[in-house]
Parts: structure tokens; sequence; C-alpha cells
């Protein structure tokens, strides 16, 4: 008792109802269709070794009623009987063996598909779906929940087959054997059922607290050896160990309250077993007698007891976890059945190579009812091959506005069109080809350099990762490392400089070669190492390419072909630098303060 069961003490969160229960196994059985043969070979296992058990009580019986209890008995009855027995026995072993083998098999299959599945779902869903989900919560859902499904397979999921089937098998050969004395059985199920109800709501609340207690215990000790210098400074150490002994004392208590009830629960069944055993003596005695019945069927039956009882406590100690298990698949089938707000239509088209790239009547927000508009009614062109420096205040709308341009998520009101085909109506593929994003600080992953820039583009020759680190200027100082491209760049690319994390990110979009690039500048001052060769990579991937980059340097907005000037998700102003300047309005002030301090804005 106790250990890994005090582990699944079930919280609110992990019941589900009738209902949900019925829709998690269908579609359970729906996911396990791939796997029917194996599942049909394993169920003829089950029922093999079912069999198996229910034979011995059979055999015994009828040994007694044609070998032993009879005046005459006849030849041979009693040995054959004995090589039936060892039969079923050695029948029982090798279906035993191979059942564990078969469920495990079926059972961690399923899991494997399971995690792929969520996985891949997870990478498919919209950017807006990130937005609300914390990152913690879907973990949780590939970690938690999976694990308590993993704990099924790996502990319950035979026992709990098994204890049906056995039981199932038994009510039928009672009830075959003789009705009456299975009636007698009969009227002590109830009792069963109802004390391991109880033994299991009971217990549930039991380690429940132990569970708190624990975890009292534990944070106590951590916190006063975190804060030891804290404790000793202020002579409080008697005080601690005085809170330490009182949340110690109810984690005792609560240990004993939750063996108390087991205590209480496992006599019970004894007691009942017993108590049947005892029904069937005198009322199948009584029947011997007036001839209803006879002697085998009496022993058959009190080997069958435990088959009948023992099925009712496997049961409903598995309770928890097959409840868990439950809440689990129910909370990983609402993931998957999350879809994709931006996704491909059906008949989408590829998008054109080349094309102009225009906001028409766009209107956004990022919970619809819940949320303010952050983009208004913007209209705007960006021509192929134009350079546009998107600049404004924080918050103003300019990053929104950009992954719209890439379909980061749809317009509520309004569209986005490339070379006049909605992005509504447009390939996601042709639409990743067509369109890079960097952000201010690229990712990087768990692996070499090379690696990282590969993701640009997928199946990119070590040649290409090369040219394309050597066309924006970094190749040199790559390769200038002991390990060169093969570097590990190790957890999120701490082994780089932030400067060297961001050549990365750009050589990833000179692989990817897109005719739209979308860059965010970094507001941050860069290292002064690479500040210079960042620069010069960003000028020489915005070459020949239609560029959107969110500026928050003026000498970037001062490049580019056109200034847009977006303030509280309006488009406030538009033309060339000069022209702006000229006009004397929100951009020339703007510039003005960018002057004024470091040239650097929001
Ligand atoms: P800028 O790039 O001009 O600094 P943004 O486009 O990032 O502005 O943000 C515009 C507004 O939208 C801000 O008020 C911001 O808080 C809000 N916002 C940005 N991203 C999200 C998001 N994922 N979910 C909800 N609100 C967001």
């Amino acid at each position: 008792m106790g250990g890994w069961w005090g582990d699944l003490a079930l919280d609110e969160e992990d019941r589900i109802d009738a209902a949900e229960a019925s829709r998690v196994v269908k579609r359970t059985f729906r996911l396990l269709r791939p796997y029917r043969r194996a599942l049909i070979a394993t169920t003829a296992v089950l029922v093999a070794f079912t069999l198996c058990m229910e034979a011995g009580p059979l055999l015994l019986g009828e040994t007694i009623n044609h070998g032993i209890a009879v005046r005459h008995p006849r030849m041979g009855v009693v040995e054959l009987a004995a090589l039936l027995y060892l039969a079923s026995a050695i029948g029982m072993a090798i279906s035993e063996r191979a059942q564990i083998i078969m469920v495990n098999r079926v059972g961690e299959a399923f899991l494997r598909d399971l995690r792929n599945r969520v996985f891949r779902h997870i990478l498919s869903l919209s950017m807006s779906y990130f937005d609300t989900e914390q990152t913690g919560r879907l973990v949780s859902r590939m970690t938690q929940d999976i694990d308590a499904l993993e704990m099924l397979v790996q502990q319950g999921l035979l026992v709990f087959v098994q204890s049906i089937l056995l039981f199932a098998a038994a009510v039928i050969l009672m009830v075959v054997l003789s009705p009456l004395l299975f009636l007698v059985c009969l009227v002590l199920l109830p009792w069963v059922f109802q004390s391991s109800r109880t033994f299991r709501r009971r217990s549930n609340v039991a380690y429940l607290t132990v569970r708190d207690r624990i975890s009292q215990t534990l944070s106590t000790m951590q916190e006063s050896i975190s804060g030891v210098r804290v404790i000793q400074a202020f002579g409080r150490e008697e005080h601690m160990v005085g809170t330490f002994q009182g949340h110690n004392r109810a984690q005792l208590d609560a240990n004993v309250d939750a063996v108390r009830i087991s205590a209480r629960y496992f006599p019970i069944i004894e007691f009942t077993t017993a108590f049947a055993t005892a029904g069937i003596i005198g009322v199948g005695g009584l029947m011997v007698r007036h001839h209803l019945t006879n002697v085998g069927t009496i022993a058959t039956f009190i080997l069958l007891l435990s088959m009948l009882i023992n099925p009712i406590q496997q049961i409903s100690q598995l309770f928890n976890l097959i409840q868990q298990s439950g809440a689990a698949l129910s909370k990983l089938y609402t993931l998957l059945d999350v879809r994709p707000d931006v996704a491909e239509r059906a008949g989408a088209l590829e998008l054109p190579p080349d094309g102009d790239i225009s906001l028409e009547g766009v209107s956004f927000t990022y919970r619809p009812g819940e949320t303010d508009p952050v983009l208004t009614d913007v209209n705007l062109t960006v021509s192929h091959g134009e350079r546009l420096a998107l600049v404004g205040p924080t918050g103003a709308g300019k990053s929104t506005a950009a992954k719209l341009m890439a379909r980061f998520y749809d317009p509520t009101v309004g569209r986005v069109t490339y070379g006049d085909v909605d992005l509504r109506d447009a390939t996601m593929d042709s639409l990743r080809n067509r369109v890079a994003v960097v952000p201010q600080e690229g990712f990087l992953f768990h692996g070499t350099i090379r690696d990282n820039v590969r993701i640009g583009r997928q199946g990119a020759t070590d040649e290409e990762v090369r040219q394309a680190l050597e066309m924006i200027g970094a190749l040199k100082r790559f390769e200038s490392f002991p390990e060169g491209l093969d570097t590990e760049v190790r957890e999120r690319g701490s082994r780089l400089s932030a400067g060297e994390r961001q050549l990365v990110s750009l050589a990833r979009a000179a692989l990817a070669n897109p005719a739209v690039l979308v860059l965010d500048e970094a507001t941050s001052n860069l290292d002064p190492g690479t500040e210079s060769e960042v620069e010069t990579a960003m000028h020489v991937l915005m070459e020949g390419r239609t560029v959107i980059v969110i500026a928050h340097r003026l000498s970037t907005a001062e490049r580019a072909d056109r200034v847009a000037v977006i303030d509280e998700g309006r488009l406030v102003e538009y033309g060339t630098h000069e022209e702006l300047m000229g006009a004397g309005g929100r951009y020339a002030a703007l510039y003005a303060s960018w002057a004024g301090g470091l040239g650097v804005v929001a």
C-alpha cells in the first residue's frame, strides 16, 4: 500500500463524467484501429489465460464427482484430471507471459503514436493558440498526462482487463453449475462493492492529505535550509524546529490515517470471503443432502469465490489510476481537437514568385470581443523590391502589422495580399517560401551552428550553409572557432554572443532566400564586436528583396525607400524619409527625438 498509490490521489480535475468517459473510450478504440490484429491476438491470449485459471476449480469438482466421491470411480479419471490440471497450469504460465508482453506492447505503441500526434499537433497550431495557452500547460500535457497513461500501461491495464474477464467467467461458471449457490454469493457482492467504494473514497481523501502534508514538510525544510543565515542571525532555530516538528507530526498522523483505512478494508474482504465460504458449505451441504447438487460443485464454488471477489478488490485499487488516465486522455483529445485558426484551405493557390504586398482595409484584434483592436483600417502597399520601414512608439502595432504580412494571424477585417492573392487563399508552403521572418532575437536550438542555419531550408547542403554565411559576411567569424561550424551552440545558443546569435538567424534567412523579408530590428545594442557585422549582414540580406523592417534605429528608417508611421494602430504618415521630414509631422518629431537621443527609439 502507499508508495505509488499515494501519487495517484485524485484531484478534482482528474474526474470525468460517464458521458466523457464513453467518448474517451470510443476515441481510444478508434486510435487503436491500426493495432486491430495485435488487439485480437492479445484478447485471445487473455481469454486463454482466463480459461486456464477457471479450469482448475472446474477440474477439481469434476474429479471429485466422477473419480473420488463415488462408490465405483471410473478408471483413469483421477490420473486424467491430474494431467489436465498440469496442462492448464502450463497453459496459464505460457499465456500469462504472452499477455504481459502483448498488453505492454500495444499500450506502448499507442502511447508512442499519441506522443507523436500531440507533438505534431502542437507545432501545427496557430500563434493565437500560444498567446493564450501557457507553454507550461502544453508541456504538462506532454509529460504529466502521458506519464499517467504510461503508468496505466505498465502497472494497471493488464490487471484491469484480466479482473473483468475473470469476474465475468466466474459468474458464468457459477450460474451454469448452480444458480442457487450463486445466489448465496450474490447476496454478499453488494457488501463487497459498497465497502470497496467507501474504501476508495476515503483512501483518496487520505492520500490527498498525505500528499499535502509531505509537501508541507518538504517546503519547510527547503525554506529553512535556504534561509539558514537569517534563521541563525536572528536566533530562530528553535522556532523553526518547532514548526518543522508540527508539520512532521501532521505527516505522521495523515499516514497513520491512510493505513487505518486500508487496515479496515482488507479484513472486510477476507471476512466476506470466509462468510461466503461458510454460506456455500452450509447451503451446499443441505443441497447435497437433498440431492440438489454434489460435493464437487461445492468444491468448485469455494475455489471460484476468490475469482469473484479479488477482481472487485483489484479494480477498486486501480480505480484512481483508471480515472486519472481517462482524464489525461480527455485532456489530450481536447488539445488534439483544437483547430488552427490559420490553416490552409482546400484548393489553396501557389503564390506567384514575386508581387506587391498589401494590407487592404485591415483591422486586427488579438482576441475579438475581449481586447481592443490593435490595428484599425490600415491600407498599405509595399511594392516588389521596395524597402519599407515601420516606425512608431512601442505598442503602436508595428510587429502586429508585420506578423499579418507573414500570416501568423489573419486580419479580423480586410485582407492581406501578395501579388493580388489573399494570403488566406495561398498554400502555406508557398507563403513560407516567399516570406521569411527574422525576429529580434533568433531562437537557437540545441545542436551545431550548421544545424541552426540549416533550419532556414531543410535539405540544404553543407556548401549551401557555408554560402549563406559567406553571403552575409559571417563565415570567417564562425570558421575561426576551434570546431568551426560544428560548434555546439548549447541550450538556446548560450555559447554565442547576442550578435553571433543574430548572425546565425540572419544566415537562416539568407539560406531560405525569400522574396520578402520581414525583419524586426534588435532594440538593444549588440556587443560592440559584432554590431557592425550584424548591420552589414542585414544590408546584404535586404539586397534585391522586398523588405518590411520594424525600425528601431533612425539610420534604418532613413535608408528605407518608404516609411510608414504607425500610432495607436493607425497608419498616420506614409512617404519617403525626405517627404515626411518636409511635412514636419509625427515622423519629423520622432526623428528629432531620435537624433537628440542615441539614435534608438522603442
Ligand atoms: P509594436 O510592435 O509597435 O511595439 P505590437 O504590435 O507588438 O506593437 O503590439 C501592439 C499591441 O498589441 C500592444 O498593445 C500589445 O500589448 C498588443 N499585443 C501584442 N501581441 C499580443 C498578443 N500576442 N496577444 C495580445 N495582445 C498583444
